[in-house]
C-alpha cells in the first residue's frame, strides 16, 4: 500500500430515489463512523445530492457528483455547472466515466474542459480513464491511457492539479465481474504515474491518488489495495449496499 491516503469512492449511477439515497447515506454514516486513515466519497444521482449532503454533514464521507458541464451557466438545457454542485454540497466530481464517454459522447476534449471548470470551482475532479477490451487485446492499453491523460490534462501546469484524482477503470472490468488482476492494475497505475512525472513533475506524480475501478468487491479489495500504486477504489455495483460498501472501506480488516 502507498503512503497516500486511500480513497474509497462509490458511484451510485442512476440508482436510488431520494428517500432510498437518504436511507443508504444514513446507514453508511453509522457504519463508517469509526473509519480512520481512509477517505470516503459517495456520488448519488443529481436529484439526491442536496439531501444526501445534509445527511453527510459532520461525517467523514465526502459528497461527489457523477458529471457536470464545463460552462458556469447559460442556455444548456439539462446540464448542471460546477458551482451548482458546490452549492448542493459537493466537494468532488467524477469526470469522463466510461459510461459518459460510451453513451453520451464525451471526448478527451470535453473531459479537459470539465476538469478545468471543476478546478476553478474548487471541486476535486476524479478523472476516469481506461481501455476497452479490444484495445487491451490489441496491445494498445498504454497508448490509450497515454492519450487520455495527455488530452484530458492538456494546458494545465502542475500547480493547477494538486487536488487531482485519477481513476483507472478498464472498460472491460466495469460491471462485468471481471476484475483486473492486481498485477494488471499495478502495471497500469505505475504507467500512469510515470506519465504524470514525464508531463508534469515527480512531486505531482508522487502525490496524485490513482484509484482502481472495475468490479471491486469485498473479496478482492484488499489484494488490490496492497499494490504500491493503487491508492483506492472507484466502485459501482458494490457501493449500492451500505453494508457491502463499508466492507470496502474497512479493507484492511477483511
Ligand atoms: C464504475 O462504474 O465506476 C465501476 C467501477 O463499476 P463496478 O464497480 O460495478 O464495476
Amino acid at each position: 500500500m502507498s503512503s497516500r491516503t486511500p480513497l474509497i469512492a462509490g458511484n451510485w449511477k442512476m440508482h436510488k430515489s431520494g428517500t432510498q439515497a437518504i436511507e443508504s447515506a444514513e446507514r453508511l454514516k453509522t457504519l463508517v463512523n469509526a473509519a480512520s486513515g481512509v477517505d470516503i466519497m459517495i456520488a448519488p444521482t443529481f436529484t439526491a445530492l442536496f439531501q444526501v449532503g445534509q445527511v453527510l454533514k459532520g461525517s467523514p464521507i465526502a459528497l461527489g457528483a457523477q458529471n457536470m458541464h464545463w460552462e458556469q451557466q447559460g442556455a444548456f438545457t439539462g446540464e448542471i455547472s460546477a458551482d451548482m454542485l458546490v452549492d448542493a454540497g459537493c466537494s468532488q466530481v467524477i469526470i469522463g466515466h466510461s459510461e459518459r464517454r460510451q453513451y453520451f459522447g464525451e471526448t478527451d476534449e470535453t473531459v479537459n474542459r470539465k476538469i478545468k471548470a471543476a478546478l476553478q470551482a474548487k471541486l476535486t475532479p476524479v478523472f476516469c480513464i481506461g481501455e476497452t477490451e479490444s484495445q487491451r487485446l490489441a496491445g494498445e492499453t498504454f497508448s490509450v491511457l497515454d492519450k487520455q491523460v495527455r488530452n484530458g490534462l492538456k494546458n494545465f501546469v502542475f500547480n493547477d492539479l494538486g487536488n487531482l484524482i485519477i481513476a483507472y477503470e478498464p472498460v472491460w472490468a466495469i460491471g462485468t465481474g471481471q476484475t483486473a488482476t492486481r498485477e494488471q492494475a499495478q502495471e497500469a497505475h505505475e504507467n500512469i504515474r510515470s506519465l504524470l512525472e514525464t508531463i508534469f513533475n515527480k512531486d505531482l506524480a508522487g502525490s496524485t491518488r490513482i484509484l482502481y475501478g472495475g468490479s471491486v468487491k469485498p473479496d478482492n479489495v484488499r489484494a488490490l489495495m496492497e499494490m504500491p500504486d493503487v491508492d483506492g477504489a472507484l466502485v459501482g455495483g458494490a457501493s449500492l449496499d451500505p453494508d457491502t460498501f463499508s466492507k470496502l472501506i474497512f479493507f484492511n480488516e477483511n
